[in-house]
């Protein structure tokens, strides 16, 4: 009863400051975001002649030229080194060569490649070395055991497998292999680790034959060299046992590029201009692949075109309005996502603005879909974000969209999609997204399917939300909890 009553001057509050502060038609609210203006992005960035926007390919080059030109038009400043950021993108071809051996005295396990374990896109070569079992510690608990290793780890939802690998090689590792936990299993073919053609975002130093390895698999493995399942998990959770690994990785590596976009606005007050909130989409999408019903260009329409159209317009808005806010606005299109968050991790690897002063992000990932009125908003629960979003939901009837939480727990969004590598950075973040449909990663994904209306009031709500994080005096608070469970151990 009080925790609701709470809850309501809480609202109430938030109305009034919001209401007096600037109320709607005033000079610092005529802005511009119309459902025909996220029509004609949409249709052009989806349209067949952009290809799908893969990455790499000059679909997507030409989707981030496009952005760069709008930032420059809008007169938002660059990032020092200009608008686009390009990062080094290894393209793996897998080779049809890969072994993974498990060897204890005599006996011996054979993994079979493809239904095993998967060869990870990250050197060539054969390598051998006694197993040693990080189990579920983080990376950062990978000690060097002095002898060659082949480490053993679990893959983690908040644990990149880049990070896995980079600790590995500081801790003088021949190879790894990551096991799938049973849970992640139908995940692994919708990340992409069956494909022929593997991509990695090519920035770490170190790199080492990997595998991916089922957790079943492993465990069956184990067994055959004599070792008894463990009641827990099934594995040796920790330590050196007794046994070796090989790994023979078939790959062919090439080194090419791919851009992320950025614009910013900078603040109007001194000192708060020197913070960014962080305003996100991924421009790229599945670019051409398999024909379903005579159509071969997978347009991502919704995935994720409406969220950059939501870039380009907020973008736009900002920069015509006649009070800039205090902090400064950054306007980001990522490339890269469909292929792992690779342009998201790379913002974060080699950050163009410094990550301590980005003290938000809002994430658009496919809003052009489903409910008219309603809009997921995922990770309210993780900070202050949660409150504002909600807060200013109920402040602007006239956008006539209901904000709720996160519908699908089970499916983890929130850790696949671009937020999530700013929020392992240690920035509060929030994905809008409208959850998935029959056209999601189908060449149906088309232009004409969008709810433009929807899509704009959307945008609409991100802005304002953009607006209330940068004005405020306070930046937004992690929950401390969700901080411990979300950021990664090594910052
Ligand atoms: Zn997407």
């Amino acid at each position: 009863m009080s925790a609701r009553r709470g809850r309501f001057f809480a609202l109430l509050t938030a109305a009034l400051w919001l209401g007096c502060r600037a109320a709607p038609g005033s000079p610092e609210r005529n802005y511009d975001i119309t459902p025909g203006d996220m029509r004609a992005r949409i249709f052009f960035l989806a349209s067949d002649r952009l290809r799908g926007r893969d990455t790499p390919s000059q679909g997507l080059e030409i989707t981030a030229s496009y952005i760069q030109s709008e930032f420059r038009r809008s007169r938002l400043e660059p990032a020092p080194g200009g608008y686009t950021q390009r990062y080094r993108l290894v393209v793996g071809q897998m080779g049809a060569g890969w072994s993974l051996i498990l060897q204890r005295g005599a006996r011996r396990a054979a993994l079979r490649h493809r239904s095993d374990f998967w060869g990870l896109p990250w050197a060539a070569g054969t390598v051998e070395g006694r197993l040693r079992f990080a189990g579920t510690a983080p990376p950062d608990q990978m000690v060097d055991s002095g002898e060659p290793a082949v480490w053993v780890a679990y893959l983690r939802p908040d644990v990149m497998p880049r990070q896995w690998l980079s600790a590995a090689a500081a801790a003088g590792a021949v190879g790894l292999i990551l096991v799938a936990p049973a849970e992640l299993g139908p995940h692994l073919r919708e990340w992409g680790w069956d494909a022929e053609v593997v991509y990695e975002m090519g920035d770490v130093e170190t790199s080492l034959p990997g595998a991916l390895v089922s957790e079943d698999a492993m465990v069956a493995a184990l067994e055959r060299l004599g070792f008894e399942a463990q009641p827990a998990g099934g594995l040796p959770l920790h330590g050196e046992i007794d046994a070796r690994a090989q790994i023979s990785a078939d790959l062919q590596v090439e080194v090419l590029s791919a851009p992320n976009v950025l614009g910013i606005l900078p603040g109007r007050d001194e000192e708060l201009r020197e913070e960014y909130v962080l305003l996100s989409a991924h421009m790229d999408g599945l670019g051409v692949g398999m024909q379903v019903d005579g159509d071969s260009i997978y347009n991502g329409a919704d995935d994720n075109a409406s969220g950059t159209a939501a870039i380009l317009e907020m973008a736009e808005a900002a920069a015509a309005l006649d009070r800039r806010p205090r902090r400064s606005l950054a306007f980001l299109a990522v490339s890269g996502e469909e292929k792992g968050l690779l342009g998201s991790t790379a913002f974060v690897t080699r950050p163009p603005i410094p990550l301590e002063r980005i003290i938000a992000n809002i994430n658009i990932d496919m809003i052009g879909r489903n409910s008219e009125d309603t809009i997921a908003v995922l990770g309210r629960p993780y900070s202050t974000l949660g409150s504002m979003v909600d807060s200013l939901a109920v402040a602007h009837p006239e956008l006539g969209m209901t904000v709720v939480g996160d519908l699908w727990p089970a499916d983890g969004f929130f850790f696949r999609s671009d937020q999530f590598s700013f929020a392992r950075k240690g920035i509060p973040a929030l994905f809008f997204f409208n959850g998935v449909h029959e056209d999601y990663h189908r060449p149906s994904d088309e232009a004409g399917k969008i709810k433009f209306r929807k899509a704009a009031r959307i945008a609409r709500l991100v802005f304002e939300l953009a607006l209330a994080i940068a004005n405020a005096d306070d930046p937004p608070a992690w929950d401390p909890q969700a901080r411990a469970r979300i950021v990664a151990g090594d910052g």
